[in-house]
């Protein structure tokens, strides 16, 4: 079985969804290069609960986790079905950790679907979803995602979506393609650790504008996954690079062979103006 990449998206706007930017026609060329996966394993910011699982239902519907969006983002589907059999494999690679299989609760939720829709938009491939364990310390989520890395030789491919950036109370309107200078200080300091020791990305926690890159760790902890099987496989590769909206950072990793991509793109859905960042759940 030929070995599957495994990918950090920073996922943005839920609008991106329904949206043909720079950013989601990258993820769309993306789509277009990867191999076909067996299955889809989505470590997705907004599943941040305080356990590890791993969804297990056959049909898992499709989430709309976040307030103030227009109707037509409320009436997405994605309809991909699960991999009550992937979420086994997953318990077994992860061990002796341990995870919960989550038959009923959980689904796919905008952190998945958003990118999805456009890295395989006709949802024909299984997809199943590990949990955020919000109780467990930084250095857990990059040791869980090195033992990842034996699911892709097992044709699956681990998709981390987050935003290595991602500070909804300092969003600045004026600037929908642009990151603040803090913001490109601490994303250009992110791509050299993913570039020269992975293993080691949580010195980026040292760093001196993690506190307003970082606020709450949800969008960031899917990176330490992909740091994680970036360290396993001894290298990373710094995909599609961009901003939106002054505090969110859209870069990208891919972990396998290089893939010829646009590595700038602009342009990423903005966020509605009338709800309060802090209440959009993006
Ligand atoms: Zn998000």
């Amino acid at each position: 079985m030929i070995q599957m990449p495994a990918l950090f998206i920073g996922h943005g706007s839920p609008m991106n969804t329904l949206e043909l930017n720079g950013f989601t026609r990258a993820w769309r060329a993306l789509g277009a290069a990867l191999p076909r996966p067996r299955a889809i394993l989505v470590v997705s910011a907004h599943w941040y609960i305080g356990a590890t699982a791993v969804t297990a239902m056959t049909n898992p519907r499709t989430i709309h986790d976040f307030y103030g969006f227009p109707q037509s983002l409320f009436d997405f589907d994605y309809p991909a079905i699960g991999a009550p059999d992937v979420a086994q494999e997953v318990v077994e690679v992860i061990k002796p950790d341990w995870a919960g299989l989550d038959r009923d609760q959980w689904g796919l939720d905008h952190g998945t679907w958003s990118v999805l829709a456009h890295l395989y938009p006709r949802a024909d491939v299984p997809v199943l979803q590990l949990s955020i364990n919000a109780l467990k310390p930084l250095d857990y989520h990059v040791a869980l995602g090195a033992r990842l890395a034996a699911l892709r030789d097992q044709g699956v491919l681990v998709l981390s979506s987050g935003n290595v950036v991602h500070n909804l109370r300092l969003i600045e309107w004026h600037r929908p393609t642009e990151g603040a200078d803090w913001a490109q200080r601490f994303d250009e300091a992110a791509r050299a650790q993913m570039a020269e020791d992975p293993s080691e990305i949580l010195k980026l926690c040292e760093h001196p504008d993690y506190a307003k890159a970082v606020p709450t760790p949800d969008h960031y902890i899917p990176l330490l996954y992909t740091a994680g099987l970036a360290a396993a496989a001894g290298r990373s590769q710094s995909l599609i690079q961009g901003y939106s909206l002054g505090s969110l950072s859209m870069t990208s990793y891919n972990i396998g062979p290089d893939l010829s991509l646009p590595c700038e793109a602009e342009g990423a859905a903005a966020l509605p103006e009338d709800v309060p960042a802090d209440q959009t759940n993006t």
